[in-house]
């Protein structure tokens, strides 16, 4: 007994809802769940986070929280096993536990994740999980004998060639491509994800954008009839100082699918030696801003933003995602190196040390400086534990990024969106206030 195909109806839909000049709200319909937007995706890394976000729904009135997003390497760390959700119920029905219900209402995003066919930092989750493809693991063996034959030096242009090499060959070969994107899919549709997204090449040459192009198509393909389907692009972000392969990052949106999901890794605008990233980045947000003008039935979605989760939910892109304890880049803080991790600060818009919270507030006799709705339940901001600490802020950390969110629609239904340009004015990384315009 399938629990999953009850309630699935085909289809994204997106219809603007207000717009003001060059920001807007939209709802995006994916099959019999709604979000509004600007909208957050919280990125979860483990089940206890699971678990916090559940609690942060059910507790409070999240308003532009729509869902998760789970990377293909972290889901066995995450989601529950399918087994626990089938037990049968005394009616012979099936059982619907916490989660069952909590994905009534929210997303869930499988991101295949495929950066750490490249990077070393999750590699070895891809070679330990069942759920990864035969060809994966041939290549990452084929990773491993070129790492122990070659000389440290060397070991990163072999990296690239063999990368390239295998994409390029994927993509030339239907009898490759095809299977690799149905078992992608069929992993992601056991799991219950609301969007298919089909394993994409990590594009950190500019020659993988054509490959990146048909793995998309053959996923909008392969799709028709399984589910909802968006097209995905993990771009290196070095390549935004790549004029011409922005260019054609550009006219490849153009595509005929309505969601769009891209990932810059490692994006960080607020390094002052980042301008022509910045001016690059800018510019693309002006172009994903004009084709939603031109085409409103098409939405875009900034997976892992970093820094950029605010200007990046103001202009150009409808949806955005970060993870719940605020970092983005790989090797940040997480449950297996227990530490005091680090709070996002509403006004300053940076994240920021434990012991400077307590430092700069400790003194505010346990009133935390945070409008949030999180904070105004929370007490002893002093006093907690290392767990009471992770906890609170994993939940405060999402809870900013949904203030804000609600905060930029506010501005664009009032026909003042330079007062969220006004908000990053204001700011400690007031440079990426550039990324927005000024009228
Ligand atoms: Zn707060």
């Amino acid at each position: 007994m399938s629990i999953k195909a009850s309630s699935y109806t085909e289809g994204v839909t997106i219809q603007e809802v207000d717009r003001d000049r060059f920001a807007r709200l939209t709802t995006i319909q994916v099959g019999h769940k709604s979000l509004i937007t600007p909208n957050f995706l919280t990125r979860l890394s483990s089940h206890s986070e699971l678990r916090l976000f559940m609690t942060l729904k059910n507790d409070f009135d999240t308003k532009r929280l729509g869902g998760v997003v789970v990377r293909f390497t972290d889901a066995r760390r995450v989601l529950p096993e399918k087994s626990k959700l089938q037990q049968l119920d005394l009616n012979n029905k099936v059982a619907k536990d916490r989660f069952d219900l909590f994905l009534e209402n929210n997303l869930l995003i499988i991101d295949p994740a495929t950066e750490y066919l490249y990077y070393n930092y999750e590699m070895g989750e891809f070679q330990s999980n069942p759920h990864t493809p035969r060809i994966f693991l041939d290549y990452l063996d084929e990773v491993d004998r070129t790492k122990a034959k070659k000389h440290s030096q060397r070991v990163r242009s072999a990296k690239r060639s063999l990368h390239l090499t295998f994409w390029r060959d994927v993509a030339k070969d239907d009898k490759l491509s095809i299977p690799l994107v149905k078992q992608y899919f069929n992993y992601q549709q056991s799991l219950d994800s609301d969007i298919l997204l089909a394993p994409v090449p990590f594009i950190n040459a500019s020659e993988l954008l054509p490959v990146a192009h048909k793995m998309n198509h053959i996923g909008s393909q392969l799709a028709k009839g399984r589910g909802q389907f968006a097209s995905y692009y993990i771009v290196a972000s070095e390549l935004l100082a790549n004029m011409s392969f922005m260019e054609d990052l550009k006219n490849s949106l153009m595509d005929g699918n309505r969601l769009v999901f891209l990932k810059f890794k490692g994006l960080d605008l607020t390094r002052p030696e980042r301008e022509v990233e910045a001016d690059n980045f800018k510019d693309f947000m002006e172009t994903i801003s004009y084709i939603s003008k031109e085409s409103p039935q098409k939405a875009f979605c900034l997976l892992e933003t970093g820094h950029q989760l605010y200007p990046s939910a103001v202009y150009g892109f409808d949806i955005v995602s970060s993870s719940m304890n605020g970092y983005d880049s790989d090797g940040g803080f997480t449950d297996e190196h227990p530490t005091y991790g680090a709070w996002r600060d509403y006004q300053s818009m940076t994240l920021r040390k434990h012991s400077d919270v307590i430092g700069e507030f400790g003194a505010n006799h346990g009133n935390i400086p945070c409008p949030c709705y999180v904070c105004k339940n929370t007490r002893n901001f002093e006093d907690m534990s290392l767990g009471e600490w992770n906890e609170y802020r994993r939940l405060h950390n999402t809870a900013v990024p949904d203030l804000w969110l609600g905060e930029i629609a506010n501005a664009i239904g009032k026909r003042q969106t330079e007062l969220a340009r006004d908000k990053l004015v204001r700011s400690r990384v007031k440079i990426l206030a550039d990324l927005i315009p000024r009228s």
